[in-house]
């Protein structure tokens, strides 16, 4: 029997409890306060430990538990639920005057006194009403025509900033919407670019369609984060919205926590040119504000026609959009070689900016569109979102060039280019001998949030590989004050400087390093994950290039694509040169993580295991009970694991393979004997 089957079920039944509330406390402060009080790695012993107790007391297994988000198996539709309370939308204003005519219409309701204002941002995403009955989230359902929404409750239960129980007995009922971070956005629409899916064009769609797929384990793989800016029914309902957003935080629901109280139209004013102001510096889109009655009797008492609250209005900001004209398209080389048509335009202001190229992606995507040079396209900006196309005229067609097609060699080093099966990026073959890559993988490298370089501007990256000074990443780390204070514009004091900084990064951690090397679809949070199972960079360059790809999705996190994409780089020997580069240099011989969290403790603690075959449970189930117990997990076996836990049909290859490294073969019943008696490492030389 595993550890914790002496406990009275009362103990372990409050321990249950107990690590329920500490992780969802952990969760807030993670997702939401963005002030994170344990490691990882503290954070994981936690929910390994949920998870032992869950896979050895089933029935203690509660619905609001952490491990049951991704619970429900794909759907083949959606159930469509009707509402006690319609969702309305919200009338529009475009300027100060139809806001100030909202504030006196309001005026001559309230016997011409001005009512209290809540101003607050009007996300750009997909609204959402959630049901909690007795602290448990039951329902969540879109607007959909506001009386009738769709059941979207697996998908929501996804979201990781939403607790999945809340401490309220009585039922509460929360609207809010559903969205995902511009930079979030970028990064689905890259990947999507990559595998030739058409691109979002907006965080709404993104939000909506990653709502509605099927597939709740597919949902949560999208980045979508919530905010709560309603409480619509909770015993004794506060008296004002100011008091329901407050009440909304204390229950430890998320919110944008960005709202204002105005007492004026005056402060209504400066709140909504504030709120326009500091547009740009939030992570994710708005694209206006609400301007809501405060009090809720007064809302009550003001009503709503057939589509709006009149007591509520939304100020939409300019729309960000200018139209110029498409003077070439051109092609950009990036750093895993992916070539990229730019269209070259006919400079125009956006947003404060002067926008004189945006990106079009694919080859499709500009077939489909048949956007040409002399075309008139509409190009909008996110915050600091490259520009994009979002619409285009043709011009007549005597004014308008050839369609568009790839060039078949790398407009930046000949070499020819290809475009795999099934794929809709070309790609220049070349590698890191193509200057066009190299450049792009020595930005990728030294950006901020990878190794984080400080002075290495795009300037001084293409001098060093023009110069022939910089091969690959690695080659950073050798150059010398004397080689680089030859280049342009480049004073002693400048050549030392960026000396010091490359030098400074020698200590990032390993995460970096794995996110700068520019794995493809390995950013920084896979990174992260990676960093954590490899523990070194030694270790991540001795893996075996030949494990399945799902031996490493088994990493939490991580899915079957990025794994694959891991295996296919861990047989890249260019890329692995680069790795053991630096390794012959020493650099990232620093793990992500507090050297004394490493020190297990536990009956398996120094052992290590790798598990194969077809056994009575998932292999993660083994994975999470070896690591809870304190022992360390392979996914292949090599020089130093100690121990393989056979199941059925093992391959021959692998037994073979485990008695040339000298590594003792156990089933599963022995591995329970481990756990329990504590491992005697007898494997070991
Ligand atoms: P519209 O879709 O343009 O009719 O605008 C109404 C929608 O704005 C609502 O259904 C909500 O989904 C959304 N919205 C975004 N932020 C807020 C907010 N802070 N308060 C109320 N509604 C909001
Ligand atoms: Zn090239």
């Amino acid at each position: 029997m595993l550890p914790g089957m002496d406990d009275t079920i009362e103990t372990l039944k409050a321990r249950y409890a107990e690590l329920i509330a500490e992780i969802r406390r952990h969760d807030y402060l993670y997702y939401v306060e963005d002030a994170p009080e344990i490691s990882d790695r503290a954070y994981d012993r936690l929910f390994q430990e949920l998870k032992q107790i869950e896979a050895h007391h089933p029935a203690l297994k509660r619905s609001d538990s952490p491990t049951e988000r991704i619970g429900a198996p794909p759907k083949d539709g959606f159930v469509r639920v009707r509402r006690a309370q319609r969702m309305y939308s919200l009338d529009n204003t475009y300027n100060e005057d139809e806001i100030n005519e909202f504030m006196a219409r309001i005026r001559t309701n309230t016997s011409g006194k001005d009512p209290a204002y809540v101003v607050e941002p009007k996300l750009d995403g997909a609204s959402i009403e959630l049901t909690y009955q007795q602290g448990q989230l039951v329902l969540a359902a879109t607007r959909g025509d506001g009386a009738v929404g769709e059941d979207v409750t697996a998908g929501i239960r996804t979201i990781r900033s939403l607790p999945l129980g809340i401490d309220e007995v009585d039922d509460i009922i929360v609207r809010g919407e559903v969205f995902i971070n511009r930079a979030d956005l970028q990064a689905v629409n890259q990947e999507r670019a990559a595998d030739g899916a058409a691109l979002f064009a907006n965080p709404r769609n993104a939000a909506s369609g990653s709502l509605r797929l099927l597939d709740p384990s597919a949902t949560a793989r999208r980045p979508l984060r919530i905010f709560l800016y309603e409480l619509v029914q909770a015993p004794s309902l506060p008296l004002t919205h100011w008091a329901c957003l407050k009440r909304l935080r204390d229950l430890g629901l998320p919110t944008h926590r960005l709202e204002r109280r105005c007492e004026t139209p005056g402060e209504v004013m400066t709140a909504i040119r504030s709120f326009s102001a500091m547009r740009q510096d939030l992570p994710y889109d708005v694209d206006g504000v609400v301007i809501k009655v405060d009090a809720l009797d007064v809302r009550h008492q003001l009503g709503h026609t057939a589509r709006f609250p009149r007591w509520a209005v939304a100020y939409k900001f300019e729309s960000e959009r200018a139209q110029t004209l498409v003077l070439g398209i051109t092609v950009q080389v990036g750093r895993t070689g992916t070539l990229t048509p730019v269209a070259e335009l006919k400079p125009v202001e956006l947003a404060g900016t002067t926008v004189s190229r945006a990106s079009l992606h694919n080859e499709d995507e500009i077939k489909s569109r048949d956007i040409r040079v002399g075309d008139t396209v509409f190009v909008e900006k996110a915050g600091d979102i490259i520009p994009q196309v979002v619409g285009v005229i043709a011009a007549e067609t005597e004014n308008r060039g050839d369609p568009f097609s790839m060039p078949r060699v790398c407009p930046v080093c000949g070499a020819p280019t290809s475009r795999r099966e099934g794929q809709a990026r070309w790609q220049c073959t070349n590698q890191l001998a193509c200057p066009g890559q190299l450049k792009a993988s020595i930005t990728h490298f030294a950006r901020r949030a990878a190794m984080d370089i400080e002075h290495l501007g795009p300037a001084i990256v293409n001098q060093l590989v023009d110069k022939g000074l910089v091969k690959d990443p690695a080659d950073l780390f050798t150059l010398t004050v004397d080689a680089v204070a030859g280049l342009d514009r480049m004073a002693e004091k400048s050549a030392t400087n960026l000396i010091d900084a490359i030098q400074a990064s020698r200590s990032r951690t390993l995460d970096r390093v794995l996110n700068g090397l520019g794995i493809p679809l390995v950013g920084e949070v896979a990174a992260k994950k990676l960093a954590k199972r490899y523990g070194s960079l030694a270790e991540f360059a001795t893996q075996e290039p030949d494990v399945e790809c799902d031996e490493l999705a088994d990493i939490e996190g991580i899915g079957p694509k990025i794994a694959c994409s891991v295996r296919d780089t861990l047989a890249d020997t260019r890329f692995m040169a680069v790795v053991h580069k630096l390794l012959d240099l020493n650099i990232a011989t620093v793990t992500s993580y507090d050297p004394r969290e490493m020190q297990q403790t536990g009956p398996l603690a120094g052992a290590s295991f790798c598990v194969t075959g077809k056994l009575s449970q998932p292999r993660q189930a083994f994975h999470d009970a070896i690591r809870a117990a304190g022992g360390d997990v392979h996914t292949t076996v090599k020089k130093g694991t100690h121990y393989l836990v056979v199941g059925d049909a093992v391959g021959k290859a692998k037994i073979e393979r485990a008695k040339k490294m000298g590594t003792k073969i156990i089933d599963e019943r022995e591995l329970a004997d481990l756990i329990n008696e504590g491992g005697t490492r007898d494997s070991q030389g």
